[in-house]
């Protein structure tokens, strides 16, 4: 949360988690019962069927709401360190999103509001949470899935390229990752449609050779010069390499 100017004396962070979607968000957000019970980590003064702890700070006060039931977490305002642009608070998760009788899956928002000692509200940030026990694969699926949803939006411009993939019979092309490596795209201005389609000739062929792999470029070289060397042999003209020396005496033999 961004301040221009230190709030009143007195302040607080209040910090609070919801259900995301409006079908669960009238339900208050708990730690799951298991949790809740298992003994170990609710030794200390926190009351343990709070979802959010703050860690490191003996001021952090734990609230309900009396009404709403709603629970929160609640820090004094505190003025960054000279020289230092923000406070940190950390926040710990004692459930995983997953716990079953509790989050069940089910999103969370984390709301942290700035108030006043009298509950006045100054500002307000929120942002989804997730917590997981492996949060390095969990990333890679929502990144997955995030690409797949950007690549049906641009489907348009995929087919395209695909398209052009195909033609060229380069497989393994298509299976590097798109954008591996980020170039920068310039423009270029041409005068005259002749140079034009000459530059465009140029880099078209710059284009097609990023698509084609290395390996069928290979390929396409060696298929393309032993068409050369039969050329050769059938005109009997060209320097005479190894192989071709022989061919020459087998044939001068045969006349013999
Ligand atoms: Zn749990």
């Amino acid at each position: 949360m961004v301040v221009d100017q230190p709030p009143p004396p007195g302040s607080v962070l209040r910090a609070t988690a919801v259900y995301k979607k409006s079908e669960h968000v009238a339900e208050v957000v708990r730690r799951c019962p298991h949790h809740e019970r298992t003994p170990g980590n609710n030794d200390g003064p926190v009351p343990p069927s709070h979802l959010i702890r703050v860690e490191g700070n003996p001021r952090a006060d734990y609230q309900q709401d009396l009404n709403t039931g709603r629970q929160s977490v609640v820090v004094p305002y505190e003025q960054p360190q000279l020289g230092c642009g923000h406070t940190t608070t950390l926040y710990n998760y004692m459930c995983n999103s997953s716990c079953m009788g509790g989050m069940n899956r089910r999103a969370i928002l984390m709301i942290v509001t700035l108030e006043t000692q009298e509950g006045l509200v100054l500002g307000r940030r929120s942002f989804e949470v997730r917590v997981c026990t492996c949060p390095g694969r969990d990333r890679k699926m929502d990144e997955t899935n995030f690409r797949k949803i950007q690549e049906a939006k641009s489907s348009v411009k995929a087919t395209a390229v695909t398209a052009k993939r195909s033609l060229k019979e380069a497989p393994q092309a298509a299976a590097q990752p798109e954008g591996s490596k980020k170039e920068e795209i310039f423009k270029l201005e041409v005068r005259g449609r002749q140079r034009y389609e000459m530059l465009k000739k140029i880099n078209d062929s710059f284009e097609l050779n990023d698509l084609v792999p290395s390996s069928d470029i290979e390929k396409y070289r060696q298929k393309h010069s032993k068409g050369g060397n039969k050329r050769e042999r059938d005109g009997c003209t060209m320097e005479p390499k190894r192989g071709k020396k022989r061919l020459v005496k087998e044939k001068e033999s045969d006349s013999d």
